[in-house]
């Protein structure tokens, strides 16, 4: 039986108690994830050096915690945008097989240090490129996730020529977001018609650490 306080036994618990069920191997590959970002981010920096919670919690559980508003479907195709370190698309990634991700970011040494997690840890299903997500062009997504990147005008005006007639945006964010969701509904009703609606939702009770965070989802 691993520690109560190794990454395995503390992802494993939370994910339990959000009916999230993991093969083993999903499990030992999050963990081995989050061991690689550490080290990586001993050599660049990826995530924030604040050790207030775990790299397992405060950052890939809260990754997955996506799947408690969208199910990924056989064959989708996900855009994680802003990846820095892989972040949410690479724990997606390992639970959802199912789907394809493509992670871009606008930092080459962070999309290098994506790469070389992916081919660590074996993940078909993954790729990792250097670009500014406004250069993506002649490719669609069903999916695009993305996590503390820019403010949600930005990412759905992104993300519009990206997205499926019936795609979404899913973002993870922090703080009071009333502003900054009516500027986007706002800019939507001027510009680009995307996002014709917004949901909101709190992340309750998993972890105090999650208190100010939330899910944010834009509808086509
Ligand atoms: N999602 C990661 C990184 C957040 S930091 C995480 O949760 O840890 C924000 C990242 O977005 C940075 O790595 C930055 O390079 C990237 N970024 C910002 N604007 C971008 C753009 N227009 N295209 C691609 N990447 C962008």
């Amino acid at each position: 039986m691993p520690h109560p306080q190794q990454p395995h036994a503390i992802l494993e618990a939370l994910c339990k108690e959000q009916s999230l069920a993991l093969t083993p191997e999903m499990l030992d590959k999050l963990v081995e994830y989050g061991r690689l970002l550490e080290e990586w981010n001993n050599k660049i920096n990826l995530i924030s050096r604040k050790e207030d919670a775990p790299i397992i919690i405060k950052h890939i559980f809260h990754s997955l915690l996506i799947t408690q508003h969208h199910t990924f479907q056989t064959g989708e195709k996900v855009l994680d945008l802003g990846t820095g370190g892989g972040l949410p698309g690479i724990p997606l990634a390992i639970i959802a097989p199912q789907a394809t991700f493509l992670l871009v970011d606008a930092t080459g040494k962070k999309i290098t240090a994506c790469q070389e997690m992916i081919a660590t840890l074996k993940l078909p299903n993954v790729t990792a490129r250097h670009l500014r997500v406004e250069e993506l062009h002649g490719e669609t997504f069903h999916t695009i996730v993305s996590r503390q990147v820019a403010l949600l005008n930005k990412l759905c005006a992104y993300g519009e020529p990206l997205l499926h007639a019936k795609g979404k945006l899913i973002c993870l964010k922090g703080g009071s977001l009333e502003q900054e969701i009516k500027q986007s509904l706002e800019a939507s009703q001027k510009h680009h018609g995307f996002p014709a609606r917004v949901e909101e939702h709190p992340i309750d009770e998993v972890s105090p650490i999650f208190s100010e965070k939330k899910i944010v989802i834009a509808y086509r």
